[in-house]
């Protein structure tokens, strides 16, 4: 299991104060990664269930939030986690919840990864990169146009991103998580009529939970995941084999 260990890496991870992201930090602090948990919100409570953490504040609104830690530390592992969704009908949808989406979840994870690389690229290292995608990278969902939009350019730039960096020894990667009980699909597990529909596709028969995306994290950060290069990770209690 050797290979599996994150033992003298450091791991960014955004959006870490809850979540899939609160639940991948812990799992890469388990697996012996120093980890810099990163959010809006104060990252306290994450920070104290690891070992050897720390937080950092910062607002992906800003697609540069995370440059100049970037620049000045060596970060051995990424994980931009740090998304938002907007729900509207395609037709009363707004320039704004396109904006703000397309922002945190596409815009900003695009320029942490090339400050990622960069800073990589600068120290003849090697790197990890883990995007977080969706099952909306690959169907398109309903009434969250901007989501539909960012989570497959998502896809395609982790594509992208290994087509360019594979062989500088980054490996970047997705994971698509499905259906997972955290505060972006509280509004669907409060309506009843949606609750059941999703449930009667999952073939696992239950929403994922955080703590299930956390082990795919910890493998592609890891070198068990070397050769692995531009795949989108479904951990999606089985939604899109049905
Ligand atoms: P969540 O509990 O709402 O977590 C979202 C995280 O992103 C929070 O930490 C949030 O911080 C952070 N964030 C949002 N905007 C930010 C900004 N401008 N700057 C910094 N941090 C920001 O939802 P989640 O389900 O864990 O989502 C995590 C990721 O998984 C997202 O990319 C989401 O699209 C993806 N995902 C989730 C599911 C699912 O079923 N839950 C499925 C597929 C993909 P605040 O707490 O401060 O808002």
């Amino acid at each position: 299991m050797i290979s599996f260990s994150l033992a003298g890496k450091t791991a960014l991870v955004t959006g870490a104060n809850t979540g899939i992201g609160q639940a991948i930090a812990v799992a890469l602090g388990g697996a012996g990664a120093h980890v810099i948990a990163a959010g809006r919100s104060s990252c306290a409570e994450t920070v104290a269930q690891i070992a050897s953490a720390e937080a950092a504040q910062m607002d992906f609104a800003d697609p540069h939030a995370a440059a100049d830690l970037l620049g000045s530390r060596q970060v051995d592992i990424l994980v931009n986690n740090a998304g938002i969704i907007r729900r509207a009908d395609s037709v009363d949808f707004t320039e704004a919840d396109w904006d703000d989406v397309i922002d945190v979840n596409l815009k900003a994870l695009f320029f942490t990864c090339q400050a990622f690389g960069k800073a990589v690229l600068a120290r003849g290292g090697t790197g990890k990169i883990v995007n977080i995608a969706s099952l909306l990278s690959f169907q398109g969902g309903i009434r969250v146009p901007s989501y539909t939009a960012s989570k497959h350019g998502v896809a395609g730039l982790t594509k992208l991103l290994a087509n360019e960096w594979a062989v500088h020894g980054i490996n970047v990667n997705a994971i698509a998580p499905g259906y997972i009980a955290t505060n972006n699909t509280d509004a669907l597990r409060a309506d009843p009529d949606r609750n059941k529909a999703i449930l009667d596709r999952i073939p696992a028969g239950r929403w994922g939970s955080a703590d299930d995306i956390a082990g795919a994290a910890v493998f592609l950060a890891s070198d068990a995941a070397q050769y692995v290069h531009g795949a989108v990770l479904n951990v999606d209690g089985g939604w899109l084999a049905r």
